[in-house]
């Protein structure tokens, strides 16, 4: 039997989780839908980073974020379909037809687009056989920085990203080394700063040429690297690439329910995180208007904005705004077990 949802969110970053939490919150049947193995969007891709600008939150590791967002996002229960790539939205009827590059079919009354930049894949580095050393020691992310404690770390790469993780990693690795190929470092003033003050090694003019393996083959053990044409070797633990992204935008509507687009990428919306089309919304990165704001911060007033436009579509009486946590019985019976928690 087709199961029915009132609101299907494609991809389950910061916009995503959000609008998740607040659409249980005006009791509309939810579903997320998201591509990667995890939740949290692009923050999974700095997860070591520390947060400084989201209100009312001290200072916080990315990634512990991103595990506070998926636990508010799961306070009504929303259906959580991941590994499940959108490709096409088409209407039938009054509903709308979600289908996976897995062969599924979700159907929804209406639909949240949260789908951001877009799928991100790191880029790789381009040597051959470089690929059987990403289980091992070639990484493309920092899970977590304990795994490089007293390691020799190459950096691959000037950007932000490179940039940020090599702050993050002289905390905790014996001896941290930059290659970018460029003459400068393209970071944040600031960053670049902290790090060469810390004395870091940074060769600029530089790249990885070839990798060496371990004599048991099951690691690199020297990278090769060329700077300004000389060859240089240098003993490696751990290599971390930060090369970029490369964007993939899947996500197709079918002829007569295109939203209109601000630009190359970005859904217009005309009010309301509401899209040209009835019954489709957008939150977050992928949604454009005037004074936007493209921060994690900007996607929550977002989410709120769309998961009301959303029942308002179906329920034109509806209040036009969930209440204030307060007034909202939903969380009278958490209160009481919270404050029971607190005075116990
Ligand atoms: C390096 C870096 C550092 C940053 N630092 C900060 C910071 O310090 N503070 C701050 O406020 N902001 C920061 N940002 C910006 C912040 O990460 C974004 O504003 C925020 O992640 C946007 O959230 P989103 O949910 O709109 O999109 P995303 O986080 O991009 O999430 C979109 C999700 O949709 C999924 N998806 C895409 N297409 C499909 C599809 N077809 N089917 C299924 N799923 C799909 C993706 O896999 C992804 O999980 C930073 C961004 C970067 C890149």
């Amino acid at each position: 039997m087709m199961n029915i949802y009132d609101v299907t969110i494609i991809g389950g970053g910061p916009a995503g989780l959000y609008s998740a939490f607040y659409s249980g919150l005006r009791d509309l049947k939810t579903k997320i839908i998201e591509v990667q193995p995890k939740l949290g969007g692009k923050i999974n891709i700095f997860s070591e980073k520390m947060l400084w600008d989201i209100g009312g939150q001290p200072p916080i590791m990315a990634g512990d974020f991103v595990e506070n967002l998926i636990q508010q996002a799961m306070t009504f229960d929303p259906t959580v379909c991941l590994n499940s790539k959108v490709h096409v939205i088409r209407k039938e009827n009054e509903l709308f037809v979600i289908e996976t590059t897995n062969g599924e079919c979700h159907y929804s009354k209406t639909i949240i687009i949260a789908t951001g930049g877009g799928i991100f894949n790191p880029i790789k580095l381009e040597i051959e056989g470089a690929e059987k050393y990403e289980m091992k020691n070639l990484h493309y992310t920092i899970k977590g920085l304990e795994r490089f404690s007293g390691h020799n770390v190459l950096i691959s790469g000037g950007g932000n990203g490179a940039i940020d993780w090599a702050v993050e990693l002289l905390h905790v690795a014996k001896k941290v080394t930059v290659i970018y190929r460029k003459e400068e470092l393209s970071a944040h003033e600031a960053q670049i700063k902290k790090l060469r003050a810390s004395g870091v090694d940074i060769l600029l003019n530089a790249e990885i040429t070839s990798l060496l393996a371990s004599e048991d083959k099951s690691r690199i053990e020297t990278a090769v690297i060329r700077q300004n044409g000389h060859p240089l070797s240098i003993h490696v633990d751990d290599i971390v690439v930060s090369h970029g992204y490369n964007r993939e935008v899947s996500l197709q509507f079918a002829p007569g329910i295109e939203p209109e687009k601000k630009d190359d990428y970005c859904l217009l919306s005309i009010g309301q995180c509401k899209t040209t089309v009835p019954g489709i919304f957008a939150a977050g990165d992928i949604v454009s208007y005037n004074d936007k704001v493209g921060l994690i911060l900007g996607t929550f007033q977002d989410a709120v904005l769309a998961v009301n436009s959303a029942k308002l579509y179906m329920e034109p009486g509806a209040n036009q705004y969930g209440m204030v946590s307060s007034h909202n019985e939903k969380f009278k019976e958490r209160n009481e077990q919270i404050l029971e928690r607190r005075f116990a």
